[in-house]
């Protein structure tokens, strides 16, 4: 079975860590791991160069969290992590005013920027650092051309997105986002494959806006979608109205989509109606949205979807599976 999971960071990571989980139990290869083939193509509008290093905040969290390095309650970085470098930069005066690199961490930003600095494409560079975390998924940037999000504030300023959500916490209005060297980028390659030859694809519980919809953007990934013989089923990253974690909700206010689970679904639509979807699993909190979203075609069902632990994730793996008939 090929599995196509189109991710951010912290949602979707956790989410295919259990969908992983799952697939060993049901399909083992004997050797510890699935004869299922996951494929996790990854956002890289998060991605920016601080102080020299380029940092991909997504991809990173997919690496740390597959490979059993991950920072658990965080949910980003790694696990004892220390801030010996970032501690000595300030008494230079120049420390990082906004974003913390941890003393791990920088070791992948500087082996990453290493390897792009010798002309390897993003992907390899993913390849190269995936030997080491072996995450159990081949892990595909979106794009290997830099595309970033950056946010209109209602002044008109345009700032980096991670600027916006870390330094600002996402609390200054935004207008929209800008999804900077989208006309010169093409799909890495392997993703467009990977959705057009997939058995199923999912759409974990990521970020909608700045995260599954900056890779929808991508040229040919939207028409990938709908032209897949593959259904194609999501995860509400909204339950009971609110984000779970983070401040999905200040992205899609400046879209003009509700915080609900219904109105996310509605926003990426069916794909039978020229979206992207066929099928939606939502919250037990979100139960009412089931009838409506039935009645129009959605394949649907209410379940917990709270990823509070391994086997309570891989849970939610099969409850989407099953939605379209691909339990393994
Ligand atoms: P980011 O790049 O680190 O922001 O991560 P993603 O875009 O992959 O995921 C962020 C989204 O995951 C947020 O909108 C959260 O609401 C959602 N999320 C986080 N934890 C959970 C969970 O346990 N259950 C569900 N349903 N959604 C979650
Ligand atoms: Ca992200």
């Amino acid at each position: 079975m090929k599995i196509t999971v189109l991710s951010g960071g912290v949602g979707g990571a956790r989410f295919t860590r259990g969908l992983l989980a799952l697939l060993r139990d049901r399909l083992p290869d004997g050797a510890g791991g699935t004869s299922a083939q996951v494929t996790v193509v990854a956002n890289t509008g998060d991605d920016m160069w601080l102080h020299g290093v380029r940092v991909c905040p997504d991809l990173d969290t997919l690496l740390y969290t597959l490979g059993g390095g991950v920072h658990e309650q965080q949910g980003w970085g790694r696990r004892e992590e220390s801030r010996r470098v970032s501690d000595d930069l300030a008494a230079y005066d120049l420390g990082w005013e906004w974003f913390t690199l941890g003393d791990l961490d920088l070791a992948t930003h500087l082996a990453r920027t290493e390897l792009l600095r010798r002309g390897l494409p993003l992907t390899q560079v993913v390849q190269h650092l995936a030997e080491r975390w072996q995450p159990g998924a081949r892990l595909l940037p979106m794009s290997d051309q830099p595309v970033e999000t950056h946010v209109e504030l209602e002044d008109g300023r345009l700032i980096h997105f991670e600027e916006w959500w870390v330094r600002h916490r996402a609390a200054l209005p935004a207008r929209r986002f800008v999804q900077v060297g989208l006309e010169d980028a093409t799909a890495a390659p392997g993703v467009l494959d990977a959705l057009t030859g997939a058995d199923v694809v999912v759409l974990p519980p990521s970020n909608p806006v700045v995260s599954v919809g900056t890779i929808l953007a991508v040229p040919g990934v939207r028409d990938a979608l709908r032209s897949t013989r593959a259904p194609v089923v999501g995860v509400s990253p909204v339950v009971g109205g609110a984000p779970v974690r983070g401040m999905a909700d200040a992205c899609l206010a400046a879209i003009g989509v509700a915080t609900s689970a219904q109105a996310v679904a509605r926003h990426y639509g069916l794909r039978s109606a020229g979206g992207v979807l066929d099928a939606w699993l939502v919250d037990t909190a979100d139960q009412d949205a089931v009838p409506a979203l039935t009645a129009d075609g959605w394949r649907t069902a209410a379940v917990p979807t709270l990823m509070t632990d391994v086997p309570t994730t891989a849970r939610i793996a099969a409850d989407a599976l099953a939605l379209v008939d691909r339990v393994p």
